[in-house]
């Protein structure tokens, strides 16, 4: 048959996830898992949130969960995994040795034009794919949580990855439903990770200085910030909010943008005194107990949810 194969290397929330984004795209899934009867239980989990999402009209792709179900399998074994599959989605714990490990393994049991993709969040490529010895096939496909209404993935080469390499996985991405970018080098963070860096020690200088209190500094992100940033980026907001567009808007605002960046304070270190503080306010918001934290999951996974419905239909 046609349906090409991609193996799924660790089944715990973002393998799970990548599952089900792949086989939305009608592609066959096989998902492993170094723990016995973890891949299955996984599949089992997977079964119930397709027909969840399917009575709910928000199951992503043009299969219905049957069909999609039928396209995902689940092995404890890694060779067995493996056959068969033109891409391996690596999920395991964010610890550098295990990639490593688990990297070697596949390398030795598939062929050299099958591309290895890792899920690392904070590893760089070339830490991550050191002990493989073609790099040319391998990447970073980093996702960001939770990826069935999140699109976004960042595509990150190692100095040796072959440009078909990025531009296939670009496809693949691409025909999932997933929102890939390219980064054109390797970079500790990437760029979301970067950037949400940059808001979060704002954010918490804010707080720490006495300016403002967690409250609010989260409402500046959810009722300002946060409403355009799901439709346009810092670059077209930019464009957008002068007469001529982003020159113009240099000219008339880069000045105030360059004062207000060099009067930041130091990296937080997120310790002392000072955080409990800032913790403590949190949890008098939203108290760190299972039962409050999964309530506010669930209403994020929600919204989410309708966020990426009124995206898809504009
Ligand atoms: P997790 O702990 O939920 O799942 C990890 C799974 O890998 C477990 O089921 C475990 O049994 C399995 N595993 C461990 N070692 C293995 C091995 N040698 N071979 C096969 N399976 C093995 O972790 P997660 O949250 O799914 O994260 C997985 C990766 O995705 C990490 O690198 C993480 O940084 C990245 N990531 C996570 C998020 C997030 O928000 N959770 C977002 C983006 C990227």
């Amino acid at each position: 048959s046609d349906v090409k194969t991609i193996t799924v290397v660790g089944s715990g929330l973002i393998g799970r996830s990548w599952a089900m984004v792949f086989v939305s795209g009608g592609y066959a899934v096989k998902i492993y898992d170094n723990q016995p009867g973890q891949a299955a239980k996984a599949v089992a989990e997977i079964r119930k949130q397709l027909n969840e999402l399917e009575e709910a009209h928000m199951i992503r792709g043009e299969l219905t969960s049957t069909q999609q179900l039928a396209l995902l399998s689940s092995y404890d074994d890694l060779e067995q995994a493996l056959e068969g599959a033109f891409f391996v989605q690596e999920c395991v714990f964010e610890q550098l040795d295990v990639k490593q490990g688990v990297f070697q393994d596949v390398e030795r049991l598939v062929g050299d034009d099958v591309i290895l993709s890792s899920s690392t969040s904070y590893l760089m490529p070339s830490s991550v794919f050191s002990k493989v010895h073609n790099k040319s096939r391998c990447l970073i496909s980093h996702p960001v949580n939770p990826p069935y209404y999140v699109k976004l993935v960042e595509l990150v080469p190692h100095p040796e990855t072959a440009a078909g390499v990025m531009s296939t996985t670009h496809a693949v991405m691409t025909k999932v439903g997933q929102a890939p970018v390219c980064l054109k080098k390797e970079i500790d963070g990437f760029a979301l990770n970067r950037v949400q860096a940059a808001i979060i020690a704002e954010s918490w200088r804010l707080v720490q200085d006495g300016v403002v209190s967690v409250k609010d500094i989260d409402l500046v992100m959810s009722e300002g910030l946060g409403m355009r940033y799901a439709f346009i980026g810092p670059m077209e907001t930019m464009h957008l909010n002068a007469p001529e567009g982003l020159e113009d808007y240099m000219k008339r605002y880069s000045g105030g943008l360059s004062r207000v960046l060099t009067s930041f304070g130091p990296v937080p270190d997120f310790c002392g005194e000072g955080a409990k503080k800032i913790c403590n306010e949190m949890s008098e918001l939203i108290p760190s107990d299972q039962k409050h934290l999964t309530a506010r999951k669930e209403r994020r996974d929600q919204l989410l949810m309708g966020l990426s419905k009124l995206k898809k239909d504009h």
